[in-house]
């Protein structure tokens, strides 16, 4: 690992200033991601500016019913937090969903939402990339990609991202908080905050250098919503998704779907926001058949390689689970289900 120098900052305009003027000067937050690429050499950074003293570590619940997530809030403290647990189980779910007990207590939220591809191809230094080195070439293409992207991808990557807590954001509609290296402030929807990779992989996010991300808004959730998080992963604990969803339903008294917002992890380079799905279910009730047919409608657009193609099939049967699990409830065979439906 190459010798870096560690700074810890006082205050975020020290910190945006000394990533500017230092060339390979990063933001260290919990360092669960950062210090494994050091160690990979995958990022070889001279100077470490720790920012998790800075104030931005408070949960601010607001009497709209939304909230205001501060950046070094640890993840263990959000999951564990009871506004979040009460108004936004899905994020809970989610964050507890990922990583261990030790490693949730050390990340943050926005380091969270910036961690990095899991792709091996990604974290192998000796292997051809075009988001680590652009230019290079992608090898998961025709490498090892049963657990990369399907939809969202181009020819340059197909890595995905790897955050359980970003989809769940995702579906609750957050908004990213950044400080602009300048001063300025900027609120950046999260459907606009990641960037599809094209022919520009390495470029992840809106974020230019010495932009902090200071807190994630949440807004109220619709009237009488439910929600959840679902993830399929290998084994049950340190594995990232195959494919997971958040899903936020609201229904009207017919059973009919007032509101669905539907995101999916797993499947595509950013946290996939279901818009096509959302789109055909809304003011239907939701049947299988009905939400498998939207599921197949989102995937339209997909590109899957030959041994991640299960996944398509995959998401929409956690698609169809988890409104079902939502809507219907618990002991009854109603809300538009037959028997052979509920599978
Ligand atoms: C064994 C293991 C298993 C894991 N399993 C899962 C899993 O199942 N699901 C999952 O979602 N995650 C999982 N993780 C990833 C873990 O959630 C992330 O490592 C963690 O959330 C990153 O947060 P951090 O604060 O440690 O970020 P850091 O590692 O400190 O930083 C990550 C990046 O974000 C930048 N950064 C951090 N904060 C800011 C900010 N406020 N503004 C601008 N830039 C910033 C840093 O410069 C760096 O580039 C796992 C990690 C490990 C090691």
């Amino acid at each position: 690992m190459r010798p870096f120098t560690y700074e810890r900052a006082t205050d975020p305009g020290a910190a945006a200033t000394a990533v500017l003027d230092g060339a390979g000067t990063m933001f260290l937050a919990g360092g669960t991601n950062l210090v494994d690429l050091m160690k990979l050499g995958v990022v070889e950074p001279s100077t470490l500016v720790d920012i998790t003293r800075l104030p931005y570590d408070r949960i601010e619940h607001r009497a709209d019913g939304g909230v205001l997530i501060g950046a070094m809030v640890r993840n263990s403290d959000l999951s564990g937090d009871r506004g979040i647990r009460e108004r936004f189980p899905a994020l809970s779910q989610a964050v507890l969903a990922g990583a261990s007990g030790q490693l949730r207590s050390m990340a943050t939220t926005g380091g969270n939402l910036l961690q990095r591809t899991r792709c091996p191809y990604f974290q192998d230094v000796t292997k051809p990339c075009n988001k680590r080195e652009p230019g290079t070439g992608c090898s998961a293409i025709g490498g090892d990609h049963r657990d990369l992207g399907v939809i969202g991808t181009s020819v340059a990557c197909v890595a995905t991202n790897p955050s359980d807590m970003a989809v769940a954001m995702a579906a609750l509609d957050a908004v990213v908080h950044i400080r602009l290296a300048g001063g300025d402030e900027r609120a950046v929807p999260l459907s606009r905050f990641y960037l599809l990779p094209g022919d520009t992989p390495d470029r992840e996010t809106v974020l230019a250098p010495g932009d902090l991300i200071t807190g994630i808004e949440l807004p109220p959730p619709p009237d009488g919503a439910a929600m959840l998080y679902r993830k399929v992963r290998d084994r049950w604990s340190y594995a990232f998704a195959v494919v997971s969803v958040a899903a936020v339903v609201a229904t009207e008294a017919d059973g009919s779907l007032r509101e669905i917002r539907l995101a999916l992890g797993g499947v595509a380079p950013v946290p996939w926001r279901a818009r096509e799905a959302e789109g055909m279910l809304t003011g239907h009730r939701p049947t299988r058949t009905l939400l498998l047919a939207a599921a197949d409608a989102e995937f339209v657009v997909a590109r899957p390689l030959p041994r991640n193609e299960f996944k398509i099939g995959l998401a929409g049967d956690l698609i169809a689970a988890s409104v079902r699990d939502l809507t219907e409830p618990a002991g009854s065979t109603g809300n538009g289900f037959t028997r052979e439906e509920r599978g």
